[in-house]
């Protein structure tokens, strides 16, 4: 038996009832042998006294007047003082344990505060821990960059912590608790029957968790592809092993929801379309367009080039920004405000005939109007105005999802 890593959320930690649940997957994975490694996350959602963004609002975020080196010291505090209370907690069970910061654990990363990548991770001082302690808790979300300054790993990366690690550690796999049963077909607040799903690939779950399904941080789940190690997303609630995420999903399902050709419904909200009309020289227009709003740091999505002009989606707080930047370039432009995009994703769409017609009808049976669209060999996005994003998500859960 080898190691395993247990990630824990912030629902999952946020006080003691919480965390029995938590100790007993710890001890069922003890009593089978394995070694445990727990990553948690801070404890609570806003307003709870020691959560992420309780901590933020100290400081008036986001109007505060600190560098992002400074935030990241007020963030991790979060993690650092959850780690503390929950191996204080295993020790009164009788348990040995130890409490490491990220950067005790080894976690090196760059120097973009608030959102650092994780360049290594240094399993050297943890490995000495392991075999004087029954369990080891470290502190999710964080690292040292090369000068020793705390960094944080953007919002919900706890996730990555654990992954991270997990490969670090040659673990056999990571299990992600939450408070959720898994991975589901569609968001269950918009669809009610949303069904959980048993095993999805990791190029299906990479593409959900960036089209804005909020189960996993995007970079966990591409160190996870990288590393080939298998994560289970799963309820800290009950025993049920969730939803395991793994390379191929051959042979370990029952084939009803394997020949799925879609896997799962995503959707972001707060974006605003833009038309740029190609007046003069159009290949001038797509030059600097691109250029001028890579410069402010505005990332395009959703971009057409025509020979007309060009089409392209930013998130709605960044419109004044861009208006700006066209306004400034003397380019005529219209904006279409308040649009959500909406993804179909599934590693069964490629070289399936029919998949956008079903799109484009079920869409229409609901009068709902697409505003611009775009496709890759595992997802279908549709633009739509936000005020249509319930009725679009239900009907394309329905379409692919519901028997
Ligand atoms: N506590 C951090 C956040 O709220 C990291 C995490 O929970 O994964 O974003
Ligand atoms: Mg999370």
């Amino acid at each position: 038996m080898g190691i395993i890593v247990q990630k824990f959320g912030g629902t999952s930690v946020r006080n003691s009832e919480a965390r029995e649940h938590a100790f007993k997957h710890i001890k069922n994975a003890l009593e089978e042998g394995h070694q445990v490694v727990v990553v948690v996350s801070a404890m609570g959602r806003a307003g709870e006294p020691y959560a992420t963004d309780t901590l933020l609002s100290l400081v008036d975020h986001p109007k505060h007047m600190l560098t992002s080196r400074e935030v990241d010291m007020l963030m991790s505090c979060g993690e650092i003082i959850s780690s503390v209370v929950f191996s204080n907690e295993l020790k009164k069970m009788g348990m040995t344990s130890t409490a490491l910061s990220g950067a005790q654990a080894g976690f090196l990363t760059t120097n973009d505060f608030t959102n650092a990548r994780i360049n290594k991770v240094d399993p050297s001082t943890l490995q000495k821990y392991l075999k004087t302690n029954d369990v080891i808790v470290v502190a999710g979300f964080q690292g040292e960059d090369e000068n020793g300054n705390t960094t944080t790993l953007g919002r919900g990366g706890s996730d990555t912590s654990a992954v991270a690690l997990g490969a670090a550690l040659n673990a056999d796999y990571v299990d992600i608790f939450t408070d959720v049963d898994g991975i589901k077909t569609a968001d269950p607040v918009i669809v009610k029957h949303a069904e959980t799903l048993e095993v999805m690939t990791y190029n299906e779950i990479v593409h959900l968790a960036y089209q804005g399904s909020k189960v996993l941080h995007p970079r966990a789940v591409e160190i996870a592809m990288q590393e080939k190690i298998p994560i289970r997303v799963r309820s800290t609630y009950t025993e049920d092993t969730g939803t395991l995420v793994t390379a191929k999903k051959d042979g370990l399902i029952d084939r009803s929801i394997n020949d799925r050709i879609v896997t799962g419904i995503a959707h972001v909200s707060g974006l605003t379309q833009i038309k740029v009309e190609a007046t003069g020289d159009v290949i001038d227009v797509h030059d600097q367009v691109f250029k001028h709003l890579a410069d402010a740091g505005i990332s395009v999505d959703f971009f057409n080039i025509f020979a007309e002009g060009i089409t392209f989606t930013v998130p709605s707080d960044k419109l004044e920004k861009t208006k700006d930047i066209l306004g400034k370039l003397q380019y005529q432009f219209e904006v279409v405000e308040n649009c959500a995009k909406v993804s179909a994703v599934g590693a069964g769409i490629q070289g399936v005939p029919g998949v956008a017609s079903k799109v484009v009808s079920s869409l229409a049976r609901q009068k709902i109007k697409i505003l611009q669209s775009a496709d890759s060999h595992t997802t279908i996005w549709v633009l739509i105005k936000e005020a249509d994003l319930e009725k679009a998500v239900i009907a394309l859960h329905d379409e692919f999802l519901t028997e």
